[in-house]
């Protein structure tokens, strides 16, 4: 027996070439693309412009089934979580955070991660597996079913390292970007990266969406510390292969600094990040660090944090601070919380 294919990982070009190898019209590929990511009708009956045929190969080759839904929360200020089951018995989360004008997605991009940052809570738990393009998509299909909501913005900064996943979640940035279907533009999607430099040096060969690089320390001493990549793609190489990121999409990259008591949040430190970022075309956002049990660091004081940001700005590099959301259902998470927020200031455009 054939084994279905899931639709969500299908992009739209694919399913014309497929549509016309099986005699079908182009239009068909745009009907069914469009009831889909448009309408997200899945239940072929209420497909009243699809022909028999074409409903029958669907039916036959492509299932839509959607990561089941574990649990999912909302907290006091709107943020809602999600916890969702995939075929395999292994969970990601996801985190949908509204603003004023805008929805955003925070999409996992992995079951676990191997890159295992000292700070964070995905870190600790290794590596499982990459996600299908398919488990990417449907996390968005999924919250914009059952909330009848329509997401404004995606961030890949959930669990997991997308540029580890570069060929999944290109497959995943042209579904969603596919003026056919949910069309979302290459401004509303923001990449978040640890700095793995040979995908960096890659970026030219991935749809141009917003970038935005993990950097947390502006010493390799420190960034060493916290995150073992940099003993691989130290500073140095990670500043040269962002020079060469094709800033199409953006005018800007964005920095995040999660900001940790003690650790990074000194004089020194401000210095160091003045000196090393053009201020032309860098944003920093200051990420105040977000404690979970057992972490082993602490989170610095309001004082601090306004202390450190007005440094940084009176010194003409342009940053914002994102406080915690949801901090009442995201308490467990010791990461999706933090790293979900910054999209609220930066995804303006
Ligand atoms: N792996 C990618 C994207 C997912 S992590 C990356 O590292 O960029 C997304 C963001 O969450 C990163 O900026 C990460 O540093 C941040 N984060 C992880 N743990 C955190 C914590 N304990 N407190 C605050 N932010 C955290
Ligand atoms: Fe992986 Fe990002 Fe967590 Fe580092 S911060 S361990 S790269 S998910």
């Amino acid at each position: 027996m054939k084994m279905a294919k899931i639709f969500f990982q299908t992009t739209f070009d694919e399913l014309l070439v497929e549509f016309k190898q099986n005699g079908f019209p182009a239009y068909a590929a745009e009907q069914v693309y469009s009831w889909i990511y448009k309408h997200f009708v899945f239940d072929m009956t209420s497909w009243t412009n699809v022909s028999k045929t074409v409903k029958a190969y669907l039916h036959e080759n492509y299932s839509f089934d959607l990561p089941k839904t574990l649990w999912h929360g909302q907290s006091l200020d709107g943020t809602r979580k999600f916890l969702f089951g995939l075929h395999d018995g292994q969970s990601i989360e996801t985190v949908l955070i509204p603003a004023k004008d805008r929805l955003t997605l925070c999409v996992s991009s992995q079951v676990g991660c191997a890159i295992g940052c000292r700070f964070c809570h995905t870190g600790t738990m290794g590596f499982q597996r990459n996600l299908a393009a398919s488990e990417v998509v449907g996390q968005l299909m999924a919250v914009t079913v059952m909330f009848n909501a329509k997401v404004t913005n995606v961030v890949y900064m959930g669990q997991g390292e997308p540029l580890h996943n570069f060929e999944n979640m290109k497959q995943a940035t042209l579904i969603f970007m596919s003026q056919k279907g949910l069309a979302l533009g290459q401004r509303k999607i923001t990449l978040s990266t640890s700095g793995l430099v040979p995908q960096i040096e890659k970026l030219s060969e991935f749809p141009p969406v917003n970038v935005a690089i993990s950097l947390h320390a502006a010493q390799n001493k420190i960034r060493s510390e916290l995150m073992p990549i940099n003993k691989a793609y130290d500073l140095e190489r990670l500043l040269k292969a962002i020079k060469g990121i094709p800033l199409k999409a953006h005018r800007f990259i964005t920095y995040e600094y999660i900001l940790i008591d003690g650790l990074n949040d000194r004089l020194e430190d401000a210095e160091a990040l003045i000196a090393l970022l053009d201020k032309k075309n860098s944003k920093i956002n200051i990420i105040p660090f977000n404690e979970y049990p057992d972490s082993a660091y602490k989170r610095p004081s309001k004082e601090k944090i306004l202390w450190f940001q007005n440094l940084l700005n009176s010194r003409g590099l342009v940053s914002t601070i994102r406080m915690t959301k949801g901090a009442d259902i995201l308490a467990a998470c010791g990461q999706l919380k933090s790293e979900c927020e910054k999209l609220n200031v930066w995804n303006k455009n």
